[in-house]
């Protein structure tokens, strides 16, 4: 393992928001997409928010959907942390069964809008239990908000129960039993998240080997927060399936093999990355000398509302500062679908009902190269 690289001392600026109607963000929306790692406390509308701190009392830090966006995304980060204290606004207004099923149905609907067909939302339900909800209620009432967005829209929405590295590893377990116990019920895995330094995955193995033996997929954040040690941990002190995150594997070569060798899915996260300086910018994000080694890696949002982002953002980062081709976004895709917690018989059946839709974007990409190649865009393989 290698120092890690030197952090700026002023953030990189962060990308504006793409405009909607270049004909490479169209491809990208018409993209199907499976995002893996996002967070139902990052992905609230900012009007929600305003509505529920309405209807809870409870102040909000701006009083326009526009100025409480800008103010939620995190563009002065320092490090992980810093980017992780901003959740404290959206979880003041979910701690009712009323507002979860809320933004979980408005995630859901609005990551279809974007072209997801298949999502899995994560958070850490001890978070809302600070008043009368339990850990079971703050499940089911984001269960519920899923299932109904599945009716109105054209997606397939899972649930990952997270815990939380800062807090004692007993409330990790509990989080892991309350994960089994709604195995069957559209929870697909468990996973840890919180402030990575100095919280070793190995801490809460316990919890990772309680979801294991009852036969649920695990992830971990890892690799963020902290370098490529704390991957090692995940994946082979903790048996992790997926790693949250990897942005430092790129300094371990060693593990970086083995990790592509055994086709570990790494759930990258661009502009969050970007935010809390775990990449010193887009471009040198390692995401693409992962791919160029064959890394089975994926592109996600990690949060719509912090990052002030959206899946189609992330792919159009990927092509116009890492250099994809729509070709190798679609194989991008193709991974998120294919290493999903689902069970394997539902993701063959998602990827061959969207074979059709996989192929039409490709076609039409190469029809109009000559288009893209205006903005950067190469369209070949
Ligand atoms: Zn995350």
């Amino acid at each position: 393992m290698t120092d890690r690289p030197p952090r700026p001392l002023t953030p990189a600026p962060l990308a504006e928001p793409e405009p909607r109607t270049e004909p490479l963000t169209e491809l990208l929306v018409q993209l199907p997409k499976a995002e893996l790692h996002c967070h139902l406390d990052g992905s609230v509308r900012p009007a929600t928010l305003l509505a529920l701190g309405a209807e809870q009392g409870v102040v909000m830090p701006a009083a326009t959907p526009d100025t409480l966006a800008a103010y939620m995304r995190v563009d002065d980060a320092r490090n992980l942390e810093d980017y992780l204290a901003r959740f404290d606004v959206t979880l003041s207004v979910l701690q009712t069964e009323a507002a979860l099923e809320r933004v979980a149905y408005e995630l859901a609907v609005d990551a279809a809008a974007e072209g997801v067909r298949y999502l899995e939302v994560r958070y850490a339900p001890v978070l809302n239990t600070r008043s009368a909800l339990d850990m079971h209620g703050a499940v089911e009432a984001a269960l519920r908000g899923l299932a109904r967005a599945e009716q109105d829209a054209d997606v397939v929405a899972r649930v990952l129960v997270c815990a939380i590295r800062n807090q004692p590893p007993e409330l990790a377990l509990d989080a892991a039993r309350v994960a089994v116990e709604y195995r069957h019920r559209g929870v697909v895995g468990f996973d840890l998240a919180g402030g990575e330094a100095g919280h070793p995955a190995t801490r809460f193995v316990r919890a990772f080997e309680y979801a294991r033996g009852h036969d649920l997929a695990c992830t971990c954040h890892a690799g963020e927060g902290a370098g490529a040690e704390s991957v090692r941990d995940a994946v082979q002190g903790c048996a992790c399936d997926r790693v949250g995150h990897g942005t430092h594997i790129i300094e371990d070569a060693s593990l970086l093999d083995y990790l592509v060798d055994r086709r570990v899915c790494v759930e990258c996260c661009l502009t969050s990355n970007v935010q809390t300086r775990a990449a010193a910018s887009y471009e040198s994000h390692p995401f693409r000398a992962y791919f160029d080694r064959g890394m089975n890696v994926v592109l996600n949002t990690d949060n719509r509302l912090m990052s002030g982002t959206t899946l189609v953002d992330e792919y159009a980062h990927a092509a116009r500062r890492l250099g994809f081709t729509l070709p190798e976004l679609a194989r991008v895709a193709r991974n998120g679908f294919a290493s999903a917690f689902l069970p394997y018989a539902e993701r063959e059946a998602l990827l061959a009902r969207l074979a059709p839709a996989f192929d039409a974007v490709v076609r039409e990409g190469r029809a109009g190269a000559a288009v893209e190649a205006g903005v950067g865009m190469q369209v070949t393989a």
